[in-house]
């Protein structure tokens, strides 16, 4: 059941009494690894944001220091993901039942003593509703500490791999979510059916853009009949392994600094 994570970092494998007898709860890392159940374009399968979470978490906790307390919730599979809604198999959360579901998972854990929480997203559509309840859980209990993070903005290496088109355009199933997968799980990448389709151009002299500083709402079929935003065709295994160990590198480092990590004191 636990996957890509070590056995002995999986929190569902803990007892009642093991938790309770944790000595410095307050510092012990607890991630909820948070993905989606969506459409991947016609060559990955709707699992890809699940699996990166996962996959990236578990090379993390591979490679932390052993004297760091720090344990894996199970994943939340599914997201908020209706902007694929026109794409069978997507299955989507309402921000309301995101937002509930993160705050009675993150209330459980406050109970069990702990004080450090990190969620995990590994999907573009939903940060937003994430930082919403982690400021509304602080808030509410002003010792827990809740950490909104996206998966990708750790450090990595991502820039040196993909080109200056795909890191501006590739935002779905492109070059770097399917050399991931590549390295996650290669069985479940059908690179013959990999395909490469960048939205349509917006005017040059616009100040309006699909993400960034002055976006327009867009669901992807507005953008891509295919479901790729992106150069699919270029990704290779070698370069989702070097991406998986940048950004898994970038985790441990993550954690390490939530373990660390103390409220500034004014
Ligand atoms: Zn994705």
């Amino acid at each position: 059941m636990h996957g890509f994570i070590p056995p002995e970092r999986f929190f569902a494998y803990l007892t009642w009494t093991e938790i309770q007898a944790m000595s410095d709860k307050q510092n012990t890392v607890i991630i909820q690894p948070i993905g989606a159940i969506e459409q991947h374009g016609p060559h990955l399968p709707i699992i890809v944001d699940s699996a990166i979470s996962v996959g990236v978490l578990g090379t993390a906790l591979s490679q932390l220091d052993p004297q760091i307390p720090a344990y894996a919730l199970p994943p939340l599979y599914y997201g908020k993901s209706n902007e694929h809604w026109h794409f069978p198999g997507t299955i989507s959360l309402s921000a309301q039942t995101l937002l509930a579901t993160l705050k009675e998972v993150a209330e459980s854990i406050y109970r069990a003593g702990f004080r450090k929480l990190v969620f995990m997203n590994s999907h573009g559509g939903q940060p937003q509703v994430i930082e919403i309840i982690a400021r509304d859980l602080h808030q509410e209990y002003s010792d827990f500490l809740i950490f909104p993070f996206f998966t990708w903005r750790v450090p990595h290496i991502a820039k040196e791999v993909l080109s200056k088109k795909e890191l501006e355009m590739g935002i779905h199933a492109g070059d770097a979510e399917t050399s991931i997968m590549l390295a996650l799980l290669p069985e479940q990448v059908k690179m013959e059916q990999a395909v490469c389709e960048y939205p349509p151009e917006l005017p040059s002299e616009s100040l309006l853009s699909i993400e960034g500083k002055l976006p327009f709402a867009w669901v992807t079929k507005d953008l891509s009949k295919s479901g790729v935003i992106g150069d699919a065709t270029t990704a290779t295994r070698a370069k989702g392994d070097r991406i998986l160990a940048s950004v898994a590198k970038g985790w441990v480092q993550a954690i390490e600094d939530v373990y660390n990590f103390q409220i500034p004191k004014n």
